[in-house]
């Protein structure tokens, strides 16, 4: 039989992702990849369940029972996360500074719960006074933060700061640490973070599937005593203890090829070690940092809250983001992102995350910035970048 007409071979283009994710992923996870399935129940596969959740709790620097990866992408983590902890009826007090502090709003509401919120303007992490005046005027049941904001390249200092208020007042903390987990310094226990979610394919590396989460016994006896089951089924956290927790019986079928991949990226992180990786993305997007900066662009945060997995760079003048975004990727098999929400058109959002941050690619990134710039008449000098970016390394 002949193939369908206008289907051939899959062959994407061979891009160097370099945007808000999806990252460059590792060889060695590509090969795990291909690595033959055995059944979700298999006491093989049980094994690695528990390596997996080893690692994982490894990479979030935590002892918490309750790790594992969510089937789906880290949007399942994060609506397993808000689903099992908001009760109908309680409240959530979440962020505005960001994309996905909207999103945590509209996963609480869908929860039923009730959504209040702390401002702090797109490009900002939220001030510790604000999350206080906030939990005195609302009494939250729920906080959920964004410690790596994707959307604007803000990391959230502070962060035992903002657990100590949320824990004075009883309520549980939600950290979304999607752009954080493998790439940025995070201590889920040191700073007392009752749960925490991330995705894969950002600083771990490793294709979108299966996407991590923890949770202490504190956020898990709630999650294990509320009056009403949560709304979802797929990620009912009271279920899913079935077959991540002891039991092991059957829930769904575990996405075995991701799960396969996540463990050889986090065992990647370990061989690496965490603290030298969160190093590596310092080291690497800082010479990122200072080669743009040399260029004459300018990076939007603050050093005190610079996100060194998504740096935020201003769209200069005489050019559009758009345009330099096209450019990249038609000359150069190269992504980054423009940005979202307030800021859509104000920055380009260029990763460096996992096995994306690498010298080489800093130097691949510079090059064809600089000649993006300068085709398209913007209002820099783009030469420069390289030897900036070589001193800061
Ligand atoms: C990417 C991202 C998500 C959502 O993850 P998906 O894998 O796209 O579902 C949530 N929060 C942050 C901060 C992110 O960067």
């Amino acid at each position: 039989m002949e193939n369908p007409p206008g289907v051939g071979e899959l062959t994407p283009p061979d891009r160097t992702l370099l945007g808000p994710g999806p990252s460059p992923v590792h060889p060695r996870v590509l090969r795990a990849m291909s690595t033959p399935l055995v059944g979700h129940l298999d006491p093989a596969f049980v094994d690695i369940m528990d390596e997996t959740q080893d690692l994982l709790r490894y990479a979030f620097r935590t002892e918490n029972e309750w790790t594992l990866p969510v089937s789906g992408t880290g949007s399942a983590a994060m609506e397993a996360a808000i689903g099992n902890l908001v009760e109908p009826g309680e409240t959530m007090l979440v962020p505005t500074n960001g994309y996905f502090g909207g999103r945590m709003a509209e996963m609480a509401r869908r929860a039923g719960g009730e959504v209040v919120h702390v401002d702090a303007p797109w490009g900002e992490p939220l001030d510790p006074a604000d999350v206080q005046d906030a939990f005195d005027a609302h009494q939250p049941d729920v906080f959920g933060f964004v410690h790596a904001e994707t959307s604007t390249g803000v990391r959230q200092p502070q962060v035992p700061e903002l657990t100590r208020i949320a824990h004075s007042h009883d309520a549980l903390v939600v950290a979304d640490t999607v752009t954080s987990l493998g790439g940025v310094e995070l201590r889920v226990d040191d700073w007392n973070i009752d749960a925490a979610y991330a995705g894969p394919q950002k600083c771990l590396s490793c294709p979108p599937g299966a996407s991590p989460l923890t949770l202490n016994d504190d956020a898990m006896d709630k999650v294990l005593s509320r009056d009403t089951p949560s709304r979802s089924w797929y990620l009912d956290l009271s279920l899913l203890e079935g077959y991540w927790g002891d039991e092991r019986a059957y829930h769904h079928t575990a996405p075995v090829t991701n799960v396969y991949a996540l463990r050889e990226a986090l065992r990647l992180v370990a061989e690496e070690g965490i603290e030298e990786r969160w190093a590596r993305h310092r080291r690497v997007a800082g010479a990122l940092k200072s080669g743009v900066e040399a260029m004459g662009l300018e990076l939007e945060p603050d050093d005190d809250y610079w996100l060194p997995s998504l740096n935020a760079v201003r769209v200069p003048d005489g050019v559009t983001d758009t345009g330099v975004i096209d450019y990249l990727r038609d000359h150069y098999d190269l992504e980054i992102a423009g940005g979202l929400g307030d800021l859509d058109g104000e920055i380009f959002r260029i990763g460096c995350m996992g096995h994306g941050a690498r010298e080489k690619n800093v130097a691949f990134l510079l090059t064809a910035l600089a000649d993006a710039l300068d085709s398209l008449g913007a209002d820099v000098d783009p030469a420069g970048g390289i030897d900036a970016a070589r001193d800061s390394l």
